[in-house]
């Protein structure tokens, strides 16, 4: 079975092709730059990337050209479009409404588009997208799979901010939490390799936007991001959590209009925000070992940030098994692992400095100590695997 996965954002629209009997990616690519100058980008797994220009004014011209893409006699990898099962799509908020993984429908659409409120930037082109791709490919089964998703399991003593209970009910401001399939992926593999279906777990996503997850037998507990994602740790450009003053505070001394604010918390904040230097923690790295002391003061409030959130939810959850290093950050910079795991030893977490060496591995890996009472564990994330594991399970059951 061959499961189509898409991704679409403001201006872009991602996609991997997914042969589901060997869980391997067959192509994959991005129709960038939609309602720009459109650019292409793709690849077949194992050929050379190509790129090249080709105009595509909107996201459902965007559907057209992945589908010349994927039939191209060149460079494609199908036949016919009737060879794909179905498609899944990436949808960032779900809100209250959309919960579980779900075939697509007038009413599942329906209840998207009330999310347009609470994520319009994210929900607009998801509709564009798969609107796109009805439409091009009538008959083919679409399924939207959450960010939101994994988080529905959170208790309300997590999920509700203390404020006016009537202004939250009214407009449905709680904590939702993202990254969902991430947390859920890793925490899931991480239950395997611990051999124990009731494992406490922290969860630690850590890319161009961070966040942390307390999983208790699978289930999410608590997570950093909120109401939006940018609640939480310190991350590429956005803020996280800061005293909610602060925003009216700057907004006046510094003259800045409403719409504007929310690009300055995500987009002049963060590691760029605090190191003048970059958003990419890369190059902060560089900056550090340089001697960079903003850098260095970036890089400090993300490990400290960290430690307090594994702090906090070993409290939450009465316990502590198992910490998970995932995405960008977690995966590939082992001084931030380091510097946030250093003097828990009163919680039970010992590194091996020598493991914790190591940037990108293809597959699960233990960088605990053999004494360590948690053990810590590198996950790479697959985000897109879960996305079409999810679709071909909905499509099967519809079967
Ligand atoms: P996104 O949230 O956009 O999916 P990613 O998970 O790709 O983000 O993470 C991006 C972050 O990971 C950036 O800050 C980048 O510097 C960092 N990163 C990615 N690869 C490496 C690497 N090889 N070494 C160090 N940092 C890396």
């Amino acid at each position: 079975m061959k499961i189509l996965v898409v991704n679409a954002g403001s201006s872009s629209l991602k996609y991997q092709l997914f042969d589901m009997t060997t869980h391997e990616v067959i192509a994959k690519g991005n129709c960038d730059r939609i309602g720009v100058d459109g650019e292409l980008t793709h690849a077949l797994t194992g050929k050379d990337k190509i790129k090249k220009k080709i105009n595509m004014p909107t996201h459902a011209q965007a559907v057209n050209v992945l589908i010349d893409t994927l039939t191209n006699k060149e460079y494609g990898c199908i036949s016919d479009m009737s060879e794909i099962s179905a498609v899944g799509h990436r949808i960032v908020h779900g809100g209250p409404w959309l919960i579980d993984s779900v075939l697509v429908d007038d009413k599942v659409l329906a209840d998207l588009e009330k999310c347009l409120d609470l994520a319009p930037l994210h929900t607009k082109p998801h509709l564009l997208g798969i609107k796109g791709c009805i439409n091009a490919m009538p008959g083919t089964p679409q399924v939207l799979v959450m960010d939101t998703a994994f988080h529905q399991t959170m208790p309300p003593e997590a999920y509700t901010y203390p404020i006016d209970y009537d202004v939250a009910q009214r407009h449905n401001i709680r904590r939702y939490g993202f990254h969902g399939t991430s947390h859920r992926y890793v925490s899931g593999k991480a239950l395997e390799y611990l051999g124990n279906p009731n494992a406490k777990i922290v969860t630690c996503h850590l890319g161009n936007g961070s966040s942390i997850s307390a999983v208790k037998s699978g289930k999410c507990m608590d997570t950093s991001m909120g109401f939006t994602p940018l609640e939480g740790v310190i991350m590429g450009s956005r803020c996280g959590a800061i005293d909610p003053a602060v925003v009216p505070f700057v907004m006046e001394k510094e003259n800045i209009p409403v719409e504007e604010m929310g690009n300055w918390m995500n987009k002049k904040c963060g590691f760029l925000g605090v190191s003048g230097i970059s958003s990419d923690l890369r190059e902060i790295e560089d900056a550090v070992h340089a001697g960079h002391e903003r850098a260095t003061l970036a890089y400090n409030i993300l490990a400290y940030q960290i430690k307090k959130y594994i702090g906090s939810y070993t409290a939450a959850m009465n316990g502590l098994d198992c910490i998970v290093f995932t995405a960008g950050i977690g995966e590939n910079n082992m001084d931030i692992r380091r510097m946030s795991l250093e003097n828990m030893e009163y919680f039970g977490i010992k590194l091996d400095l020598e493991k914790n060496n190591v940037r990108g591995p293809k597959d699960t890996i233990e960088i605990s100590a053999p004494d360590s009472k948690v053990k810590v564990l590198i996950i790479p994330t697959n985000e897109e695997l879960v996305i079409a594991s999810d679709t071909m399970a909905i499509v099967n059951k519809t079967k």
